[in-house]
């Protein structure tokens, strides 16, 4: 290998190693990162979705369903792959947290 080919090897390298933990990065955001529940979707009428839960006592935060983080506004729920629940919403799925 001629040094030009190795200093262009070595530069290629060296852009690949940079882009490849920005794309792993990227890859590992929370799941709440995701849009929200359109609560016009038919899994969300489907199951009352509500963005802002009509009884304060019972949400999606403190739902045994919900897996986001305490103090996050959002996370998801297994019943809305893809997409992620506000943690003030509400369905009739709820299952209070044991
Ligand atoms: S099951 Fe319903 S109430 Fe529970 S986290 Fe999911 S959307 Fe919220």
């Amino acid at each position: 290998m001629t040094d030009i080919k190795r200093r262009k090897f070595v530069t290629l390298m060296g852009a690949t190693a940079t882009i490849v933990p920005v794309s792993a990065l990227v890859a590992s955001l929370p799941s709440h990162a995701a849009d929200l529940v359109d609560p016009e979707s038919a899994q969300a009428k489907a199951l009352q979705y509500a963005a802002e839960t009509p009884d304060a006592a019972k949400h999606c935060s403190n739902c045994a369903l919900y897996s986001g983080a305490e103090g996050d506004e959002s996370g998801p729920c297994p019943l809305f792959p893809g997409a992620a629940v506000s943690a003030n919403a509400w369905c009739s799925a709820y299952v209070p947290k044991g």
